[in-house]
């Protein structure tokens, strides 16, 4: 079934006060993973691929199969990049077949991220893609034993208003204390300051750095008005543990080990489906679908 952009979809997850998973893809049996938990809770989501992807040769063929495995799935998928550092990697994954690009100018000042992602809405816009973008740094876990560090990247909610009014972005990534990878120390997400954001722009919020954050401070950030959570290292730590053990398997071989990071990505996704309010919310939009994909 569909595949589809990520947009009315971040759109009804704010109105209805759920949060779309978005996670990211690096091979087919995280792909069928994460697709095989959409489909078990009737949950949407969106899966993410990384830049760092974009120039291996297979990438237009990959994104053609995760296309295709879309098609034949219940519920409704994005194809997002994740990260995008330029105008250039955003045009080249919508031109594979991606349906949204994030350009994350976060680390850029206020103008020129301004200036850089109203370039990549026009042109995104044009071919009926959403595009989501960053405001703040969110940085990685391994600093997060220093809080100073931490909150000198928060989001600043004047800018938000300014920056998506004139940018015109479909979903705003912001820092409020989330961080990419494991945290250091325990994350604790600032949200007086996301309610202050909230306050000042319309479009659907996003939180990076999903993995280690409890489930109180994500049901917390999406009643805040978060609809949209990027998850990976939660994934891929159960992923490398159910793909050691399979290694480690007394009966082990090739075809045991291979789908080990399927089951697990099966499981850790569909406990972010419940957790974020997402299960289920496919079947609501789209009573005609046909559950025997
Ligand atoms: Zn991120």
């Amino acid at each position: 079934m569909p595949l589809v952009s990520m947009v009315e979809g971040l759109n009804k997850a704010q109105a209805e006060k759920y949060a779309v998973p978005s996670f990211n893809c690096f091979e087919m049996m995280g792909l069928e993973g994460s697709l095989a938990a959409m489909k078990d809770k009737m949950g949407p989501g969106i899966l993410g691929i990384h830049p760092t992807m974009l120039n291996q040769p297979e990438m237009p063929a990959f994104i053609q199969f995760i296309r295709a495995r879309v098609e034949a799935s219940p519920v409704p998928v994005s194809i997002l990049l994740d990260h995008g550092t330029s105008f250039e990697e955003c045009m080249q994954i919508l031109s594979y077949g991606a349906t949204d690009v994030m350009f994350d100018g976060g680390k850029l000042p206020l103008q020129e991220n301004i200036d850089q992602t109203r370039m990549v809405v026009r042109a995104a816009h044009a071919m009926g893609a959403g595009v989501e973008a960053e405001l703040g740094f969110v940085g990685h876990g391994s600093d997060y034993d220093d809080p100073d560090l931490v909150r000198q990247g928060f989001t600043r909610p004047e800018e938000a208003a300014e920056f998506v009014e004139k940018t015109g972005v479909d979903a705003l990534a912001i820092a409020i204390g989330s961080a990419h990878g494991v945290y250091k120390g325990k994350p604790e997400l600032a949200l007086d300051l996301l309610a202050d954001i909230r306050t000042r722009v319309d479009v659907p919020l996003v939180l990076h750095g999903g993995s280690g954050i409890s489930d109180d401070q994500f049901r917390a950030a999406i009643a805040g008005g978060i609809s949209k959570i990027n998850i990976f290292t939660d994934l891929r730590l159960a992923a490398e543990e159910k793909m050691k053990a399979a290694v480690q398997a007394e009966d082990a071989n090739y075809f045991k080990m291979f789908p080990a990071p399927r089951s697990a990505f099966r499981d850790r996704c569909r406990h972010f489906l419940d957790v974020f309010g997402a299960s289920g919310k496919a079947q609501a939009s789209f009573p005609s679908t046909n559950t025997s994909n």
